[in-house]
Order: C-alpha cells, then sequence, then structure tokens
C-alpha cells in the first residue's frame, strides 16, 4: 500500500433509506435504514476489504459510491471533488474514475450485445480514447483480461460466467479508473474459477495501481487481498483498521464472532461463537447499540447508548466493552 496524504476516496456520512411499501391498506409507512451514517477513506493504491453479513448494506454502499444510488445524506468524495455535484468534462473524467463489478456478471452485461460492443461503447461515450484507437484499446483490454480476441465477437449467454466476469472486468477497465468497486466479485463463481479471477484481479490492481474497495463475505480472501477492512453490521462501520490488526486482534464481538466462524481466520476461540438469533431488519433497527440483542457481553448502557467509533490500538471500534 502507498497511503498518500490525502485520501483518494472519502465516504462521508452516508445515510440511505429506502421507503417500503406500507403494511395493509392502513399500515404506516415504513422505512429501511440501509446505511446509518457510514464514513470511510480509501487512499491510492490500498484495497479497503468490506465485510459483514447480507443485507448490512455493504452492496448499497458500493452502488452509492459508483452513482447507482444516491445517498439520502452525506457524499462521496473523489479526490476531494464531490462527483455529483458538477457538471462538465472534470466531472465526467471523475465519474470514469471510479468503476464497479458486481456479483453477478450475467446480470450486468448487456445480452444483446456482442462482448467487443460491451467494451468499447462507453470507452466511445467517455472519450477515453481518440475514436481511431478505440478497437485498438478494446483489443489491449481484453487481452489484458485473459480473453482471446475470437471472443469479442460472442454475445454473454455464450460465455462462461468466468468469462463474463473477465468481460465486466474489460468493460470497468477499459475506462482506466483509479478506483474499482468489486462487489462479491468470485461469490458466484466456480471455486476453480474464484482463483483464477482473483489473481486476475490482483495483477490488475498492480499493473494499473489502482484502489480498491473490495466487498465480500469471505473473509480468507479478504485477508490475502486487502491491506484494510472494515466490519459492517446492520449499516454501520463497527470495526476498521489494518487487516493484521483486525484479524489478529478483532475487538468488536461481531467481528470475534465472524472470524471465529472460518478456521482459518479463528482467533480468539477454538470453536465459533453461534449469535443469538437473526440479524434485526434494518426496518426496525434495535436502539443503543445495534447488535445489543445478540451480544454476549451486552450490559444495560449497550441497550440505550449508541456506540461511536473510536481509536483503539491502531484500529477503529464502536464498542462500550471492546475485546
Ligand atoms: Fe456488545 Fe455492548 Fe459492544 Fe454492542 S456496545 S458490541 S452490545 S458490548
Amino acid at each position: 500500500m502507498i497511503a498518500g496524504p490525502e485520501p483518494l476516496l472519502e465516504v462521508q456520512d452516508v445515510v440511505k433509506v429506502f421507503d417500503l411499501p406500507h403494511r395493509g391498506f392502513f399500515g404506516a409507512a415504513r422505512r429501511l435504514r440501509a446505511l446509518a451514517g457510514v464514513s470511510l477513506d480509501i487512499y491510492a493504491e490500498e484495497t479497503l476489504g468490506l465485510v459483514g453479513e447480507s443485507g448490512c448494506g455493504k452492496t448499497t454502499l458500493g452502488r452509492i459510491i459508483v452513482r447507482l444510488e444516491t445517498a439520502t445524506e452525506g457524499r462521496v468524495l473523489f479526490r476531494g471533488r464531490d462527483v455529483r455535484a458538477r457538471s462538465g468534462t472534470t466531472n465526467s473524467a471523475d465519474r470514469r474514475s471510479i468503476q464497479m463489478v458486481f456479483q453477478d456478471a450475467t446480470g450486468s452485461l448487456n445480452p444483446r450485445r456482442r462482448v467487443r460492443d460491451i467494451v468499447s461503447l462507453p470507452v466511445r461515450a467517455g472519450g477515453v480514447v481518440a475514436p481511431g484507437l478505440v478497437d485498438d484499446h478494446v483489443s489491449q483490454v481484453l487481452e489484458e483480461v485473459g480473453l482471446p480476441s475470437e471472443l469479442g465477437g460472442r454475445y454473454p449467454g455464450q460465455l462462461s460466467g468466468g468469462q463474463q466476469q473477465r468481460v465486466a472486468l474489460a468493460r470497468a477497465i477499459a475506462l482506466e479508473p483509479a478506483v474499482l468497486v468489486a462487489d462479491e466479485p468470485l461469490s458466484a463463481l466456480d471455486v476453480s474459477v474464484q482463483a483464477q479471477i482473483l489473481r486476475l484481479l490482483e495483477r490488475i490492481r498492480e499493473r494499473r495501481h489502482l484502489a480498491m474497495l473490495f466487498v465480500s463475505h469471505d473473509l480468507a480472501v479478504v485477508r490475502y487481498l486487502c491491506d484494510r477492512v472494515a466490519v459492517m453490521y446492520l449499516g454501520r462501520i463497527v470495526e476498521s483498521g489494518p487487516v493484521d490488526e483486525v484479524f489478529d486482534h478483532p475487538r468488536h464481538p461481531y467481528t470475534v464472532a465472524l472470524l471465529s466462524a472460518v478456521p482459518s481466520t479463528r482467533q480468539r476461540t477454538d470453536v465459533p461463537i453461534e449469535l443469538a438469533g437473526e440479524v434485526p431488519s434494518a426496518a426496525d433497527i434495535p436502539p443503543g447499540c445495534p447488535f445489543h440483542p445478540r451480544c454476549w457481553k451486552a450490559q444495560d448502557k449497550c441497550r440505550a447508548v449508541l456506540p461511536q467509533l473510536d481509536s483503539l490500538n491502531g484500529a477503529r471500534v464502536a464498542c462500550h466493552f471492546p475485546e
């Protein structure tokens, strides 16, 4: 990691609320708070892992960073500039600089377009290279992701899952981004293909000096790939820090439980910690510490007072009684 003095990407106090359909004809309006004030920084050339159970807000945060969703509150800055706030070429270059690959590569590719068009259309639209150089640019990118040139004439439905994810990666890097948001890019793939795409991601990151937000529930991969990690629970970051510090010395009970579930990352306990109950709904978040109904260390203060992220031994932890 080369951490510059200023973050490349800053997520500042981002809140995202979704309005849900009324329950029944006379039911009250319901709101789902998917993100409850998330802040994080990503520095040039570093990879930040974002982990947590399904539904904790990881994907929503990634979609807000690439502007597929709008934050209800808060903002996202790229090189100190709010990418939503400006118009003109500077802003469009900033927007191009943050790209995303998705878990569902099949769904993210237009089934009626050939691979070469899927990659070249955004290149042309974004003016990444002069019009006469687009074909060469696309060929180079397809080669970089390991796709033989003859596959450029095929449709996504004629490709394997791994090849589709390579196309999605090609489309993203063809726009010469500085930041890549990778949302569970391996989890829909066979295990053998996962290893190939993971190595490809590493190669692309290093060759292109990319910063990356790597969203995943696979803690072993996060430890392998990431410099820092942020742990989310019910729309909040509950712990963050250098990946070795957090994995070797987890302080938040939720992080301890998550790590204990994976043999290769288990540190504090010999056996997995079984958390009580299910993750509460983001439409009905418990008061105080949102984790208290499942936490074996919960005390009265936890049920009443929301813990803030505080620095602790090189990490940051939102817990009244950290480990
Ligand atoms: Fe558990 Fe209390 Fe810490 Fe929340 S604040 S994680 S309930 S000990």
